[in-house]
């Protein structure tokens, strides 16, 4: 069994959403102060790194993250590579011609190259979905889609409607994901979100797994 982190590293300086907190990670007690132990107290948007969408992100009485299903958190998910695309339309997801029981579905795009440099600057010309894309992975019955940059949705698109549809149809929204290693192809998916509780998202620990 090979088993590989498609999670980004959580630290101070690595790049977070326009107007989110930055992170802080910072040791609070330190045994090197005379303490006894060493003990981090973590600060960050709830959005940070690798990180799951719950309906309430954009939906106001959304299920929060805690009611996301594992059993769509876990399990088969194919990993397709767009290299070319800027932003992901229907045309790019009809000439996929996805296997029949594909549910699961994670774009590798030029972003994951963004992550070779963990603490890179906010790039805002990353690649996502369209609406219109979204539009097509809702009719097509997709119950989860990760993207390897901070949203699923252009930044230039500020009427929100591709996180819309998508959170109105319960389509997990994994975004943050760094597939820079990973081959196109087919694998198991375990996605777990911290139970914060009544929270509208929440980091994530991602990892691929194939026999
Ligand atoms: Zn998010």
């Amino acid at each position: 069994m090979q088993i590989w982190d498609i999670s980004v590293p959580i630290s101070p300086g690595m790049p977070v959403w326009p107007g989110d907190p930055h992170v802080e990670l910072e040791r609070m007690v330190a045994i090197a102060r005379g303490d006894s132990c060493n003990l981090s107290r973590l600060a960050c948007s709830a959005h940070t790194g690798t990180h799951v969408d719950a309906p309430l992100h954009f939906i106001d009485d959304g299920a929060p993250v805690e009611q996301l299903p594992l059993d769509v958190l876990i399990g088969p998910a194919l990993v397709v590579e767009l290299a070319d695309a800027e932003a992901i339309t229907p045309a790019h997801l009809d000439a996929l011609v996805l296997p029949e029981q594909t549910t699961r579905l994670l774009f590798k795009t030029r972003n994951s190259a963004l992550w070779q440099q963990p603490a890179h600057a906010f790039a805002s010309d990353f690649v996502a979905l369209t609406s219109d894309a979204a539009a097509w992975m809702v009719q097509r019955g997709i119950q989860l889609v990760g993207i390897d940059y901070l949203s699923v949705q252009l930044f230039q698109d500020t009427d929100s409607l591709t996180h819309r549809l998508l959170l109105e149809a319960g389509v997990v929204i994994v975004e943050g994901l760094n597939l820079y290693d990973i081959e196109p192809g087919s694998y198991q998916l375990i996605c777990l979100p911290l139970m914060l509780m009544g929270s509208d998202g929440a980091p994530a620990r991602a990892v691929l797994m194939r026999e």
